[in-house]
């Protein structure tokens, strides 16, 4: 007997003839004799739907009360879902993040697990019960609600999975795998069979949206496999994990984009020790997370800073940083909020020279300007004007296609 868990998207739940058909799923595997802790998202955009109400009726929402708001989108889910599977003759029960004994830090709307005390889940799993929890919400050590951050609940799966000891997690959702791009662009894309934790984690956090780049982590951190699959159909979907043969390691394996970009420049900064600390240390404690950093060599000891942000954050970066950026003598800060990336990304490509130049030739042809750069040891990301991310991407997948074949 196999303990697995499982996690349903919100549009895979989002009515409740969609929830039928989860409970259908989720009945079909519970009848082979497994084990099997279910974890879902709110239904459809709800979430979406309750950040608007929020900010109706509030021009800043305080943080705790707006966790505990958006907790309520995965409450609904996951009752619903245990009453269908009851009314089917299953014993279901379904259980909170808090119930499950997710604790986490308190930083409200991004809020880290520190620890799975899944005490009441086993003892449910032990009375033979179908486990249904509620994605993305813990609790912290004060008894308050969190929420993990958006897409979060792929994260309360992997880590319910790892403190389980599941065999593996399973990721159902609107697409029936991992695509080299994200198939909604290009809907010739191909899915892949599997994926290496390390390329899995690039992929997410530059953007392909399909897993939360945390549970990737997570997975790898623990060694659990993590199963991508659609709710919708039986295709086999994509095995993300750490046993990815060496033959199938190629150079560029996927492409991906994200238009949420901003950029701030901090221009005519005095180039000297300290400046890049007092800005950035400030930006830190706003809770701005900072993602490209781009520092011009300096002339004759004045040099120009730019980093990105995301977009929602870019108000509140200017807000920090126009006050150091006076006090310190910058000439004048200057932003961008119309900004998107785009990345290839493979293990391949680390010790093979020329990729980057590829890069830059397909989107120059396109005539496409790059406003930054950044790389890993198995990924390059160009910044660009976001008008023309969708058809850098297109060009992208034109040049490397042949590459991305298993
Ligand atoms: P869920 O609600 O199930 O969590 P998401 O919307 O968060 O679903 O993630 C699934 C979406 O991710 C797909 O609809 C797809 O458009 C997008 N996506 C982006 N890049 C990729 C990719 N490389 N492979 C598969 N899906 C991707
Ligand atoms: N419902 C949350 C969101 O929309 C969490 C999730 O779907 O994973 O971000
Ligand atoms: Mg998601």
């Amino acid at each position: 007997m196999a303990l697995i868990v499982q996690k349903y998207g919100g549009s895979s739940v989002a009515d409740a003839e969609r929830i039928r058909n989860v409970a259908r799923r989720i009945a079909t595997t519970k009848d082979k004799g497994d084990q099997i802790v279910v974890v879902v998202s709110a239904m459809g955009d709800t979430t979406n739907e309750l950040i608007k109400l929020a900010y109706q009726v509030s021009e800043q929402p305080s943080g705790r009360e707006l966790d505990v708001l958006l907790s309520t989108g995965e409450i609904v889910s996951s009752t619903l879902l245990a009453m269908v599977l009851r009314d089917m003759g299953y014993e279901a029960i379904s259980l909170s993040g808090a119930q499950a004994g997710i604790r986490t830090d308190s930083a409200y709307s991004r809020a880290r697990i520190l620890k799975v005390e899944a005490q009441r889940v086993v003892k449910e799993l032990e009375k033979g019960k179908i486990v249904i929890v509620a994605g993305f919400q813990g609790i912290t050590g004060g008894m308050d609600v969190t929420t993990l951050g958006r897409g979060g609940s792929d994260i309360t799966a992997v880590a319910l999975a790892v403190s389980l000891g599941a065999e593996v997690c399973q990721i159902y959702t609107n697409v029936d795998g991992v695509y080299i791009a994200d198939p909604r662009l290009i809907p010739e894309a191909r899915r892949l069979a599997e994926i290496g934790y390390e390329e899995m984690l690039e992929l997410a956090t530059y953007g392909a949206k399909v897993v939360h780049p945390r549970a990737v982590e997570l997975g790898e951190l623990f060694n659990i496999p993590i199963l991508v699959a659609s709710s919708f159909t039986q295709n086999p979907g994509t095995l993300i994990h750490g046993g990815v043969s060496m033959e199938v390691r190629n150079k560029v394996r996927s492409i991906a984009y994200d238009l949420d970009v901003a950029k701030v420049t901090v221009v005519g900064v005095p180039d000297r020790p300290g400046i890049a600390a007092s800005i950035f240390e400030p930006l830190a404690k706003a809770g701005i997370s900072i993602d490209t950093i781009v520092q011009n060599a300096s002339i004759n000891n004045i040099t120009d800073l730019t980093f990105t942000v995301t977009k929602s954050d870019l108000a509140r970066a200017m807000r920090v940083v126009e006050p150091i950026a006076k006090s310190i003598e910058a000439r004048e800060c200057a932003s961008d909020s119309r900004l998107g990336k785009v990345s290839i990304i493979g293990t391949g490509m680390q010790n093979t020279p020329g990729y980057a130049a590829r890069m830059f030739e397909v989107l120059s042809e396109q005539d496409i300007n790059i406003q930054l750069i950044t790389t890993s040891e198995i990924r390059i990301t160009c910044i660009i004007d976001e008008a023309r991310v969708k058809e850098a991407i297109r060009a992208l997948h034109r040049a490397f296609e042949l590459e991305m074949e298993e």
